[in-house]
């Protein structure tokens, strides 16, 4: 059996950078990232590609030229874990050995949790951000969108980017108004979510967009079925009595977000939270150690910290992650601790964008010295060149 004095499982946006952090502040770490994909992914761009403002080819790159250099990569899956003997293993049937264990292998899209889905998506009108194989499709049915009715989904899970699953919404009615077919386009938005967004100050723009393209709201609900065949899309809500009132609604174009979980390999490991049906490995909120497993840290999309889930969130649980991974290896305690930092930049229409930053508490924790509720060219130009740019050649370096 092989063994690391590190082992990271998943080389995406929080295992790249974590690892690279590390061999900054001690080059002579030996680390293995246990990653199965030959090919990386900058998802936040999907957005702009749904919109037909980004190339999807340029949100992918080979990951060998991003392992960090001093790091071992481990070309493989992890299947499941053994904490008690510190061990992992693979789809492959090797197995490693680690005194420090990792886990970031980001979140899963259970496509079909919603029947009907899967055999539809990426045809007949159906798409999603959520893929790169179909994200170009979403612009595809914007761009030649001629009226009738458009239905946005979000699931009732968490997801990857909260805003993710409207922002692409504001954007298809942006160029329809442009194209003077927006008074044509019957815009509805079906969530699980029970408020548009959690942070009142950043809300109320939304509010006034909902208002000002005349989209419908559906909060509270579950998507349950699409039928391809009828364009028709199953949704269903709950009231407290339990009294379940089930809902159709006919689409001419679908952009559908699915439900989202842990990972299966995950959910059935010991370091999942057993108190999570989704099952999210369970860690302290604050520095990412796992609670009953004090070798084993994980960060990200696939913890159990309520953060919310993106790569703006990493980028300040890394460097608190990697201080007290370093203390734990001295048999020391760090201090440092992560306030629940998010961000989520909203494009609200072609070339403005509301940055919205807050932390565990939905207060606002805003970067710049102006209020940034207020959608700007500039922080257009922050989502479209600046941080691409970042992620690419810093963020994953671990210098920012
Ligand atoms: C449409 C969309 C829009 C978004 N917009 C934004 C945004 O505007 N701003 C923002 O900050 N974030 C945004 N995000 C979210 C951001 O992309 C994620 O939060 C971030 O990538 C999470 O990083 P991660 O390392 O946890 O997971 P990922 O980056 O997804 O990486 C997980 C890695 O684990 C690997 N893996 C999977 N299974 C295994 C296994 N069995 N063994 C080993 N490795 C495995 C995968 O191949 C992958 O490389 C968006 C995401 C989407 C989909």
């Amino acid at each position: 059996m092989k063994h690391h004095q590190i082992l990271v499982v998943g080389g995406g946006n929080a295992g790249l950078s974590v690892s690279s952090k590390l061999l900054l502040k001690n080059s002579k770490l030996d680390i293995g990232i246990i990653e199965p994909s030959d090919k990386h992914y900058y998802q936040p761009a999907y957005t702009l590609v749904g919109a037909g403002t980004f190339n999807i080819n340029d949100t992918v790159k080979n990951e060998a030229d991003y392992i960090p250099k001093h790091a071992t990569w481990i070309k493989d899956g992890a299947a499941s874990f053994d904490p008690e003997h510190n061990t992992v293993t693979c789809t492959s049937g090797a197995q490693y050995s680690y005194d420090i264990l990792i886990v970031v292998p980001g979140i899963q899209l259970d496509w079909k949790k919603i029947d009907g889905l899967a055999e539809t998506l990426g045809k007949n009108n159906v798409t999603s951000n959520y893929s790169f194989a179909t994200a170009p499709y979403t612009w595809e049915l914007i761009e030649n969108f001629k009226g009738g009715t458009v239905v946005f989904t979000n699931p009732p899970t968490p997801v990857k980017c909260g805003g993710a699953p409207h922002k692409i919404m504001w954007l298809a009615c942006d160029y329809w108004r442009k194209k003077g077919i927006l008074d044509k386009c019957d815009v509805h938005f079906v969530s699980g979510g029970t408020i548009m967004f959690s942070v009142p100050e950043y809300l109320k723009t939304l509010e006034e967009k909902i208002e000002e393209y005349g989209v419908k709201i559906h909060l509270k609900q579950t998507i349950t079925k699409i039928d391809a065949a009828t364009q028709t899309l199953y949704y269903e809500s709950s009231d407290e009595q339990g009294n379940v009132n089930k809902q159709t609604l006919h689409y001419d174009m679908l952009h559908v977000v699915p439900p989202q979980s842990a990972p299966d390999f995950i959910k059935a490991s010991p370091l999942a939270d057993p108190a999570s049906p989704l099952g999210w490995v369970e860690v302290n909120k604050n520095n990412f150690q796992h609670t009953r497993y004090p070798n084993v840290f994980s960060c990200g999309d696939v913890c159990n910290a309520p953060a919310a889930r993106t790569g703006a969130a990493i980028r300040k649980q890394a460097p608190v992650m990697v201080d007290h991974i370093l203390a734990f290896m001295k048999g020391e305690k760090a201090t440092s601790s992560y306030d629940g930092y998010s961000a989520c930049p909203i494009p609200t229409e072609h070339g403005k964008l509301m940055l919205a930053e807050f932390d565990y508490n939905n207060r606002p924790k805003m970067t710049f010295p102006f209020d940034q509720a207020k959608p700007r060219w500039t922080m257009w130009l922050l989502k479209k060149f600046v941080l691409p740019w970042l992620y690419w050649n810093r963020i994953l370096q671990g210098k920012a």
